[in-house]
């Protein structure tokens, strides 16, 4: 029999598991709808596991992540989240390099996610995010002027494995991982570091 008090804990309990985002994914971006990856829309060079060709000081490599476009004409403050509730790591907060690495853990395991080229970081290390709070914004116009125009969109990564620990470095306190950004070099690497980001979205989402 349904009772007065059976209904009000129904609600009850509606009204919370509505308001928990605990293991929920959303993308990145402020969008109408941030179950779908279709806010997501990449640079002309954007695509995860690209050739990119050889630069001084670094040798060709696979682009380990996706290159995100800003997705209105907010210069100011167009911001970035997290894709699930998790703890961020590692923070390096110079320049056009900026980044962020979250932690996440869900009842497939763990997993990690990068954010960089990224500006206004609003986190702080070892803090605890979700996914409906912003992290970061996008450059703005100022940020790109100094930086170059080739930062207008942020890298985004989703990483199988822990990132690599670093040592101490005075000039970066925050920074306590970086990823295999710069060091694949075979498909088999991309595989074994990297999820394919949209397809990790889409999966889960
Ligand atoms: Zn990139």
């Amino acid at each position: 029999m349904i009772t007065v008090s059976n209904i009000s804990l129904c609600v009850l309990l509606s009204v919370f598991s509505l308001s928990s985002d605990e293991g929920k994914l959303l993308i990145p971006l402020k969008a109408i709808d941030r179950s779908s990856t279709n806010s997501i829309v990449l640079t002309a060079i954007g695509e995860f596991g690209l050739m990119r060709k050889e630069r001084p000081g670094i040798p060709a490599h696979y682009h380990t992540g996706i290159d995100i476009k800003r997705p209105s004409d907010n210069y100011i403050s167009e911001p970035i989240f997290s894709i699930m509730e998790g703890v961020v790591i590692s923070k390096r907060t110079d320049g056009p390099y900026a980044q962020l690495i979250i932690e996440h853990q869900d009842e497939r395991g763990k997993f990690w996610t990068l954010y960089e080229h990224i500006a206004g970081i609003e986190v702080e290390l070892y803090q605890p995010v979700t996914p409906d709070r912003p992290i970061a914004r996008f450059m703005n116009t100022m940020e790109l002027d100094k930086y170059g125009w080739q930062f207008d969109h942020f890298h985004f990564e989703v990483l199988k494995v822990a990132p690599i620990p670093l040592q101490k470095d005075r000039t970066k306190p925050e920074r306590h991982f970086s990823s295999y950004t710069l060091v694949c070099y075979t498909r088999e690497d991309l595989r074994k570091y990297f999820h394919h980001p949209l397809e990790f979205l889409s999966e889960r989402l």
